[in-house]
């Protein structure tokens, strides 16, 4: 079978061949329809996150996928499911963040990500995976069922921000997302639901795609260039939450400060070291001051792949044609590795997916 892998030294994906796979007991064999290509793939890709899987010089990439169980194997699942998989695995031998089902809060060390570190990811035509860690969708979503994974991501980042605020009476009424690559979008498009006012930040001067899905899902863009985070109050007003997912190391520092009393900064992005001076004084006195509280989060369980799938089908049709830039085959895989202003969000596909009767 086809496989996309990065091997160590190189710093493009290629296509390789690798036997399809057998799977073991508790696993299931899943035909992969479609996988998502995001800023976690291209950081993979140049070797500033992640890590090979022992005792190979490669990894096969991917870990936003959706596929088709083709051979249940004795499990739960049935052939013919739609399944999105998880993206944390056991690494070598159980404990106790797996068994409880909180593999996303377990620390380095304790987990494989599959085509992230330590473990083989989804870009194959075919995959296996213990079927606790494949999550049935409808398959009315399996066209979008790429989409699970990175709108996971917001749904545990949000429930963390969110019960950071559980113990007095929050009412937030505007959301800022620092962004506006696919997972900011994504999150903006869900904050929309939620929140009176919402504002994206970005880097990018108009005319731009990712400018025009702001507007036309009503929210504000922000220019960076132009209202830096420290203005973002005076110019517009102080977000009750912000979400950052630009892995620019100063704007969770910036942002402490551009909260709203009370308000709530959940951390996404994954930056490389950078040493830099902060007003460490100012900041502390302002947190403490004004009740304000820092969630990082990273990954994502079973439960928010679940209410990921129901926020996909909430999402309108119009938001995920402009989202989604381009859906490439085998023969032309490398376009969806292109990381340019005209790109949002590809993925690569390896099978249709045809709906029974
Ligand atoms: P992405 O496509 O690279 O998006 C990052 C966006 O931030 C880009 O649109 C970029 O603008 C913008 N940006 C970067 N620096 C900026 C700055 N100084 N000012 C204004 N805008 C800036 O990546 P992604 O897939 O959306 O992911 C976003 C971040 O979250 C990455 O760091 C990724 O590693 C991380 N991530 C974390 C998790 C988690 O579980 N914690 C999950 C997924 C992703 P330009 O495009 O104009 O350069
Ligand atoms: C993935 C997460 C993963 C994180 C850190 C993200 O892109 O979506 O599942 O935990 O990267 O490696
Ligand atoms: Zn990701």
């Amino acid at each position: 079978m086809k496989a996309i892998a990065v091997y160590e030294g190189e710093s493009e994906p290629a296509l390789i061949d690798l036997p399809k796979p057998d799977p073991e007991a508790g696993e299931a064999l899943v035909r992969t329809l479609r996988v998502g290509v995001d800023g976690t793939d291209h950081e993979v890709i140049s070797g500033g996150h992640g890590g090979y899987p022992a005792d190979t010089d490669h990894m096969v990439l991917g870990h936003e996928a959706v596929g088709v169980v083709e051979d249940a194997n004795g499990t739960d699942l049935s052939a013919g499911d739609i399944v999105v998989p998880t993206v944390r695995r056991r690494p070598n031998g159980s404990n106790a963040y797996f068994e409880r089902g909180e593999p996303d809060m377990a620390p380095d060390g304790q987990y494989h990500e599959r085509g992230i570190v330590g473990a083989h990811g989804f870009m194959a035509e075919y995959f296996t995976s213990p079927a606790e860690s494949l999550v049935p969708i409808s398959p009315d979503l399996a066209e979008h069922g790429f989409l699970v994974e990175p709108i996971s991501i917001t749904e545990k980042a949000v429930e963390h921000a969110d019960a950071s605020r559980s113990a007095f009476e929050w009412t937030p009424e505007s959301a800022l997302v620092l962004g506006n690559g696919s997972l900011g979008l994504i999150t903006l498009a869900m904050f929309e639901q939620r929140f009176e006012r919402t504002y994206c930040l970005g880097r990018r001067e108009r005319p731009d795609p990712t400018i025009d899905i702001i507007e036309s899902l009503g929210s504000t863009y922000v220019n960076s260039n132009e209202t830096p985070v420290p203005e973002i109050p005076d110019t517009h007003e102080a977000p009750d939450l912000i979400y950052e997912s630009t892995g620019y190391a100063k704007h969770p520092f910036e942002s402490i400060e551009a909260l709203a009393p009370n308000g709530v900064l959940a951390a996404l992005g994954i930056p490389g070291d950078w040493e830099f001076e902060i007003e460490g004084g100012k900041l502390h006195r302002e947190l403490v001051l004004h009740n304000k509280a820092i969630v990082g989060s990273v990954n994502s369980n079973v439960g928010h792949f679940e209410a990921a799938a129901e926020t996909l089908a909430s999402l309108s049709a119009s938001f995920l044609d402009d989202l989604v830039t381009g859906i490439y085959g085998l023969d032309d895989y490398e376009d969806a590795f292109v990381d340019d202003d005209s790109t949002i969000k590809n993925a690569i596909q390896f099978s249709e997916y045809e709906k029974r009767r």
